[in-house]
Parts: structure tokens; sequence; C-alpha cells
């Protein structure tokens, strides 16, 4: 297909002006389904970059929280008009630049629209409450207050709902931003910033800087002025920005890695669970953090849904995510491909058993594809079992019971999201009140989320706090408590 995206210089937005870093270096942003292909050149920033940035986002939170939150909130609809127009081509953008099919694309850009509106409707919601004080001549009350300049860092799967659904919230409730992307997703973030500009936003609200994570994303965490850091990353990264926020006194919010479950009992719609399998294992190249990485089966039904498996995953077309034939596109990055492929042999070397798959795709023009993979014979003690791979790999482990089937979800590190096929209400209740995961989903696939709930993991996962719907306003605001007496 021929390439519509302009290949052009991306600048850092630092205090409503368009930037060159001041080092004069770029880096280059490629297409993992031909890397050949440059989608444009993103800024290597220094920390004198992000200095400036911090310093204007600081000063223009001054004017910014005086704003009432309708006025802010009318900004905010503005944005998500702006995306929305838009759309085709951010979302083309994010194909090309990380290899998630277009249709996946284009849903993530519109799921982007609506938390946009969803946070403007949040201008015009209640900021606090009346508590009864034991002096009757008195008011006593609490108001939601901003934190101050909020520092935005950002993985490079969802590059457009994962900075939209920490930026509506830091802004409708009064931060300023300072924004850095993961930079194998830097072009479609800019293309994100720039709607923020064309929205009419106020210098200094939204400053977008990009660069290296150990540069800019570690100069964020350590910076006095930027009260609160949140991250979406890796586990080694999360757990050392949240080190180095909390030894100076920050807030943080960290949401990291999954190993996430999908259990299927004997007596659940097996078609269902396999679609759910195949959807929330594969989809995105298995590049989610809620993507489903072990399968748990009831013995009764592990042959039958191993076949069905099988059959479905074998129609599986691998492609560069524009053609519309495409079901999975290319694993996102060289590094990505090179580690999964690693776990599949690691996978092979520990004993499990490949069932499908497992192998690069070849092609043409070097893409990273990888094809879908199925492991069978898999025990909990098995590397695969344990560690996050983020790639199109499933590992099929075999159960008697219900109740060892939770015991086995349960025996990782992570703790994100887990999923269980089951007609059975006690199965259900049991599973509610005993897998350690925060988002928990009964008859679908763990990789869904809804922008109106809490989004969150547990154990090793997150930091225990929790994004969108009403949630972030517990981490972008502090609380006032007010004493007025006559
Ligand atoms: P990553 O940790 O490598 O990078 C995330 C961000 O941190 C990037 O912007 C990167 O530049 C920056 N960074 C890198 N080094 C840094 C440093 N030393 N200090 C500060 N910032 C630094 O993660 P990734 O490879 O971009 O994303 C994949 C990971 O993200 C997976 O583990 C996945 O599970 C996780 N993830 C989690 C969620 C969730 O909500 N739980 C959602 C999506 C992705």
């Amino acid at each position: 297909m021929e390439t519509k995206t302009e290949t052009r210089n991306y600048l850092n937005y630092i205090n409503g002006a368009w930037k060159e870093a001041d080092s004069g270096e770029v880096i280059e942003s490629t297409n993992p389904a031909n890397p050949d292909e440059v989608l444009g050149y993103v800024q290597g920033s220094s920390v004198n970059d992000l200095n400036q940035a911090v310093e204007g986002a600081k000063e223009a939170q001054q004017t910014w929280k005086k704003l009432t939150g309708a006025e802010r909130g009318n900004l905010l609809f503005k944005v998500a008009d702006v995306l929305e127009s838009r759309l085709d081509d951010i979302a083309e953008t994010m194909t090309r630049e990380m290899g998630k099919t277009l249709p996946e694309a284009k849903g993530e850009t519109n799921r982007g629209v609506a938390i946009l509106r969803y946070y403007a409707g949040e201008g015009m919601r209640k900021e606090g409450d009346v508590i009864p004080s034991t002096d009757s001549s008195a008011l006593m009350f609490s108001k939601r207050v901003p934190l101050g300049v909020a520092g935005v860092i950002t993985p490079w799967n969802f590059p457009v709902a994962i900075p939209i659904w920490k930026m509506a919230p830091a802004l409708i409730y009064g931060n300023t931003v300072v924004f850095k992307p993961a930079t194998e997703a830097a072009v479609t973030a800019a293309k994100v910033v720039e709607c923020f500009e064309q929205a009419g936003f106020p210098e200094g609200v939204v400053n977008f800087v990009t660069g290296k994570g150990s540069v800019i994303g570690q100069g964020l965490a350590e910076h006095k002025d930027v009260t609160a850091v949140t991250f979406t990353g890796s586990n080694t990264t999360g757990n050392n920005i949240g080190k180095t926020v909390a030894a100076r006194g920050g807030k943080y919010q960290l949401e990291m890695g999954g190993k996430n479950p999908l259990i299927v009992a004997d007596d659940c719609d097996i078609d269902l669970a396999v679609d759910a399998a195949i959807s929330g294992g594969l989809k995105s190249t298995g590049q989610k953090c809620t993507c489903s990485s072990r399968v748990i089966i009831q013995e009764g039904v592990y042959e039958k849904f191993k076949q069905k498996l099988l059959e479905k995953v074998s129609g599986i077309y691998v492609g560069d995510g524009l053609e519309s034939s495409s079901w999975m596109g290319p694993c996102a990055t060289k590094g990505q491909f090179e580690s999964v492929q690693k776990y599949i042999d690691i996978g092979e070397k520990e004993g499990a058993k490949l069932l499908f798959g497992g192998r690069p795709v070849s092609n043409d023009t070097g893409g990273y594809y990888l094809e879908p993979t199925i492991f069978d014979n898999v025990t909990t003690d098995m590397t695969i079992a344990q560690e996050e791979i983020f790639g199109p790999v499933l590992a099929l482990m075999k159960v008697n019971t219900i109740e060892e089937a939770i015991n086995l979800a349960n025996d990782v590190e992570f703790g994100l999201s887990a999923s269980i096929f089951t007609k059975n209400i006690e199965h259900i209740l049991s599973f509610i009140d005993d897998i350690e995961a925060g988002l928990v989903r009964i008859n679908s696939e763990t990789a869904g989320v809804e922008l109106q709930a809490p989004f969150g993991g547990m154990k090793a996962s997150s930091s225990y706090s929790r994004e969108q719907g009403e949630a972030a306003k517990e981490f972008f605001t502090t609380i006032k408590t007010v004493f007025i007496k006559s």
C-alpha cells in the first residue's frame, strides 16, 4: 500500500509553541510492517527542554485553575470534535507506527473522543460534600482542588487512548500537563497534541516533550515542580518512577504489566470461550496489558476446547494492519519481535508443547510478523506461565476443579485482569471473591474496559490506584476541608 502519512519533523510543544529540542537531535519513527518506511522524526529532547515545559506548565496552572469547570470542559469538548474530525488520519498513523490493525486503531481513536467528552462533562459535576459540623453556627465542607503540574508518561500500545485517559481528567480538574509519550508511538502522540492546540487550549496548559525515557521520563519523576506523575508501562520502569517520585514527596500512579488468566469451566459455552481466548489473547498481536495469556481449562472440555481453538486460529491472517484482510498486525518493534521469539524458545526448552505457530511470518518488507502461537502442557513453574510476554502467545493449562483453576490463576506476581467462562453461579461467586485481579470478567474476554468504570490492577500490576471514570478524580485532585464560622 502507498504511504499517505507525511514524513516530517514532529516538534516538542512547549508553552504554546512548537520547538525543536535544544540538542538538535531527532529520533526516527518507523513502520513495524515495513521498517524502511519512516513515518517521521521526533525530538530527542534533553532535560533543558523538559525544564522549560515544566516551568511553562507551572505558570499556566495559576490561570487554568481559575477557569470554571464548565470553561475547561468546553475546551475538552472542542478537542473531542477536532480528534473526531481527524480520526482517519490519526488511526492510520497509529497503524503505520505501531502495527495495530486499522479497525482497532479507529476504535481506539473513537474511544479517545468518548473519553474527552466524558471528562468534559465532569467540569459540571460536584467538587465536594457538605459535612455536618458539631458547631451549629458553622458551615463545613470538602472541596476538591487540583494538584498543580501533572507528568504523563505513556507506553506505545495504546498511543491515543492512554494519553487521553490521563490528560483529560488531569486537565478538567485544573492541573496542567507535561506529556512524554513512548518514542515508538510519538508521531501518533504528536498528532493528538495538535488536536489540543487546534481546539484553542491556552499556552502552557498542555506541553509535549519527546525523548529517551531515561532522560525525559526520569526527569519528570525527579522534577520538584511536577506534583504528580501518572505512568503506564513496564514494571521495571514503573517501580523506578514510583521510588523516585515518592522520595521527593510527590504523588504517583502506576499501571503496569499483566499475566491475565482466562478460566474455561466444564459447563461453559465453549464457542464463546474460544472466541474470547482468541480475541483477548491475540488481537493487537497480544500487546494489551489486559490480554489473556494463560488459558486454564477444566479437564472435561480440554480436548474439545483445544480442537476448536486450533481450527479458528489456523484461519488468522497476519498482515500489515492496513489491508482489510489483516486480522493481526506485526509486533510493534524489533525489540518486541525478538523478545517474543525468545519466550517461544524458552517455552519449548522448558518442556511446553508448541501446538501452533511459533515462527516469524516471511514477508517482502522485513516486517516484524509472528504467527499466532499456542502452547500446550504448560505448567505454572514455566517462564511462559509467569512472565509477561506481550505477544501473540497463548499458554494452555489443564485443571480438575474450579478451585484449582483459581489457585493457578492467582499463582503469578501480576493481578490485572481475569476472566471465567461458566454458567454456574457458585463458580462465578467464588471467582469474584477469590481471584486476585482488579478487573474481574465473567463470560467475557479479559481485554475489555469501559471508560466510565475504574481501571487498574492488584499485586505487581499496579500501585493500587485507579484510572478512568470517577476514580481519576482521586488521583488528580486533593481535598481541602473548609470550616466557615459566622
Ligand atoms: P516502558 O516501561 O518501556 O515505557 C513506558 C514509558 O516509560 C515510555 O514513555 C518510556 O519512554 C518511559 N520510560 C522508559 N524508561 C524510563 C525511565 N528510566 N524513567 C522514566 N520513564 C521511562 O513500557 P512499554 O514497552 O512502552 O509498554 C509496555 C508495557 O506497558 C507492558 O508491560 C504492558 O503490560 C504495560 N501496559 C500496562 C497497561 C496498564 O494499564 N496496566 C496498559 C498498557 C501497557
